[in-house]
């Protein structure tokens, strides 16, 4: 399908900067992935106009720095308030700008909701704590504790999949501890880091705290992470960038939230009825492009055949189309080259023996959810991050064998494990490596307090926002000579 090219006039969406809509020397086109229609006009920043709004954070770290907590934790509220006001139409912004269908971007601004407001909660708690000096000998008559304290600049760099609910888990955390931001947004979803931008600043947040700044990764992105006056890159994406970062980031802190081929193990004694609608979920929701979506089932070969046979039908019935139809459950990918991308990867299975027993076909410009059995180990679906509706599903004969299959990869988010079996969940847990196992669900499951990262080449680091404040403040230690 060609670009429609609307020639009606559309929103220029400048640069924030210190507070200030700021115009750029060049603007570039925006189109809804889905529609092809043209939505916005969105500023190229070039490395000045990127320095400005990093003069901007750096000019307002005392700002935020100095402001008591309960004032950071009014204004993180205001944006919960406004937020909820303003719900259905952050969902539109979110399903036009990166196809998310409705009910999944209605659940991100729910989740975003709460994220803000851990934050709020957060910025109260944050604490050292009194060192026992007298347990050593040289301690006697001392006084000491620690202080947390903020950072100074976080350059805050996120990815196209979420672009509300992690924008929030950088900013969110970012304010809590009093520190500024200079935010880059996917440049694929620019609308929902401008319009939380607006709520800020309708909340009351003093200039230069948050500033936006959208245009190539390659430019923008790579001058957040090589100027000084950051202290912290906090960014979510590839693992072929994050390695960049962090070749080119030197001695600055840095969380990196990187990519998985996320696997779920089903034991022998499970009801499969009971976790189909969770699978599917996993597995499809936002099109499969979610880093800890449901890639790998390795299933007890006592189960293999319901299963599959059920997974099947349910992915079939699956409705496919317009992210801005409300029963909408899979829509088009972010952008066409990873459909192709997609249909590669799914050829180079069948071509290996693989066999395809739902979808691997597109309608329109969405690619069917697609189930791919007899994949070997070593195929582009197995082994990379796919980031499209697509499942691989192998039998297995223990556990053991799952959790072994799991591990077989560079990635380790999350992993799930379905069993009644207490010994098979003590075992999962102790052998998965990856950031997290959870028992009786798919690995898909997250909620915004909890604390959420990988292993390998999965990342390093934790968000989840009590978390992420820990990773966004230094610690500081006083001591006192009581003499
Ligand atoms: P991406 O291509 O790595 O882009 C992420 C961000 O990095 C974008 O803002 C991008 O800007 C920017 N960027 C690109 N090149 C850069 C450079 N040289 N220096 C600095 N920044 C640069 O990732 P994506 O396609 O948006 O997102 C999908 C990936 O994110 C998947 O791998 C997924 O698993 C991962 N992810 C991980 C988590 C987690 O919490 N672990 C959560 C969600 C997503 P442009 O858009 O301008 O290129």
């Amino acid at each position: 399908m060609n670009k429609i090219a609307t020639e009606h006039q559309v929103e220029k969406k400048h640069l924030f900067i210190n507070g200030e809509r700021v115009e750029a020397a060049s603007y570039a086109s925006l189109y809804a992935p889905y529609s092809e229609e043209k939505i916005a006009a969105v500023a190229m920043a070039d490395e000045q106009l990127t320095k400005r709004a990093i003069d901007a954070a750096y000019e307002a770290q005392e700002v935020i720095g100095d402001m008591p907590a309960f004032e950071r934790a009014k204004i993180l509220e205001k944006v919960v308030e406004l937020l909820k006001e303003r719900a259905e139409e952050a969902a539109k912004i979110i399903a036009l700008e990166s196809s998310k269908p409705m009910m999944f971007a209605k659940a991100e601004v729910d989740r975003t909701i709460e994220t803000y407001k851990f934050a709020a909660e957060e910025a109260k708690r944050i604490q050292g704590e009194m060192i026992p000096f007298d347990a050593a000998s040289g301690g006697v008559g001392r006084i000491g504790y620690t202080l947390r304290e903020s950072i100074g600049v976080i350059g805050a760099i996120t990815p196209f999949n979420f672009p509300l609910n992690l924008v929030a888990h950088k900013v969110g955390p970012a304010i809590a501890a009093g520190n500024s931001i200079v935010l880059k947004p996917a440049s694929q979803t620019p609308l929902s880091a401008f319009f939380i931008a607006d709520l800020f600043e309708a909340a009351g947040l003093p200039a230069g705290v948050l500033n936006v700044v959208t245009g190539p990764g390659s430019i923008v992105g790579d001058q957040i992470v090589q100027d000084d006056r950051v202290s912290m890159v906090t960014f979510t994406g590839s693992p072929s960038v994050g390695t960049e970062i962090k070749k080119k980031a030197g001695l600055k802190k840095t969380t990196l939230e990187l990519g998985s081929n996320a696997a779920l193990i089903i034991d022998k004694d499970i009801e499969i009825d009971r976790l189909l609608d969770r699978c599917t979920m996993g597995a499809f929701s936002n099109q499969g492009q979610v880093c800890i979506s449901l890639q790998r089932v390795y299933v007890h070969e006592q189960l293999y055949d319901e299963f599959i046979e059920k997974f099947e039908r349910s992915a079939r019935r699956l409705k496919l189309g317009d992210p801005l139809d409300e029963d909408t459950y899979v829509s088009s990918l972010i952008a066409k080259e990873e459909l192709e991308r997609s249909l590669l990867w799914i050829e180079e299975a069948k071509q290996n023996g693989a066999e395809v027993i739902a979808g691997g076909k597109v309608q329109g410009n969405v690619l069917e959810p697609t189930i791919i059995v007899n994949a070997d180990r070593g195929l582009k679906v197995s082994c990379q991050e796919v980031f499209a509706p697509l499942v691989v599903v192998n039998s297995v004969t223990s556990v053991e064998e799952a959790v072994n299959l799991v591990n077989d990869s560079r990635f380790g988010l999350q992993a799930g494990i379905y069993t009644n079996n207490v010994k098979h969940a003590l075992y999962a847990s102790k052998k998965l490596h990856v950031g997290g196992v959870i028992i009786n669900d798919v690995p898909t499951y997250r909620v915004d307090q909890m604390p959420y990262g990988g292993v390998k080449d999965s990342g390093t680091g934790r968000e989840g926002v009590k978390y992420a404040v820990e990773e966004m403040t230094e610690m500081k230690l006083v001591v006192w000579n009581e003499e």
